[in-house]
């Protein structure tokens, strides 16, 4: 076995065998995007990036991962690293230390580590990995690993995260589009349900006053009058 194998960041243990290495095949298989027309980066609105500005955007993965924050910058326009002409090849190296440094004043991140693969997509993207503080067991070449085998970190931390992300990249120009996470809320207010809270004053008022703690989900039982619990006065602020 490799002495990578045995490295302390090394993921596994336990039995392993090396694959056996297949023939390289003559003509290698289209990437996808090889074809622009066919490109998801080029078709994505904006609404699914983070940040965006005129020449460059910065999207999440779908859902929270297990480490604080998984990034990717891409190009707005269909090129590859190689294909970059020398304005946005200078840009690339700007906005990559941007993004590093956004990603780093994130609370309990160390050190954030950039990879460009190119294997799977023509449209140019590089990847940014957030790698928590004092885990030296995540050092190196197996963080993106380590990413997949770790628990998902909390929703809303993620979504802090992002948000933070993309407000410190808005500071240089662009437009952030992460919303920091929403109140917990037990579920959405209508004007309905409002004016039963107005019916039932007394208990809606004494509720008024519990900021902090929140109601106990009714969850499917279909009681409707139990989200008079709910504090909707405060909601539209933290949705931005
Ligand atoms: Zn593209």
């Amino acid at each position: 076995m490799p002495a990578f194998t045995y490295w302390p960041t090394f993921p596994f243990e336990g039995d392993l065998r090396v694959k056996r290495l297949l023939e390289p095949v003559p003509i290698e298989p289209p990437r996808h995007g090889d074809n622009p027309s066919e490109c998801r980066a080029c078709s994505a609105p904006d609404q699914a990036y983070i940040w965006v500005s005129d020449r460059w955007r910065v999207r999440a993965l779908d859902r929270p991962t297990g480490l604080p924050a998984v990034l990717i910058l891409e190009s707005r326009s269909h090129l590859d690293l190689g294909d970059l002409p020398n304005m946005l090849a200078a840009e690339l190296g700007v906005m990559t230390v941007r993004l590093e440094r956004a990603i780093r004043s994130l609370d309990g991140v160390a050190r954030v580590h950039v990879n460009r693969w190119g294997d799977g997509a023509a449209h140019l993207h590089v990847w940014f990995l957030a790698r928590p503080y004092g885990r030296l067991q995540l050092q190196g070449t197996f963080l993106a690993l380590w990413d997949d085998i770790l628990p998902p970190i909390p929703e809303d931390r993620w979504r802090e995260n992002l948000a933070l992300v993309a407000a410190w990249l808005a500071e240089f120009g662009g437009r952030p589009l992460a919303e920091p996470p929403r109140i917990n809320w037990t579920a959405p207010t209508t004007l309905a349900t409002r004016e039963r809270d107005d019916a039932l004053e007394p208990a809606a008022a004494a509720e008024e006053n519990d900021d902090v703690v929140v109601p106990e989900p009714a969850e499917g039982n279909g009681d409707a009058p139990d989200d008079v619990t709910e504090n909707p006065k405060d909601e539209p602020g933290r949705q931005g």
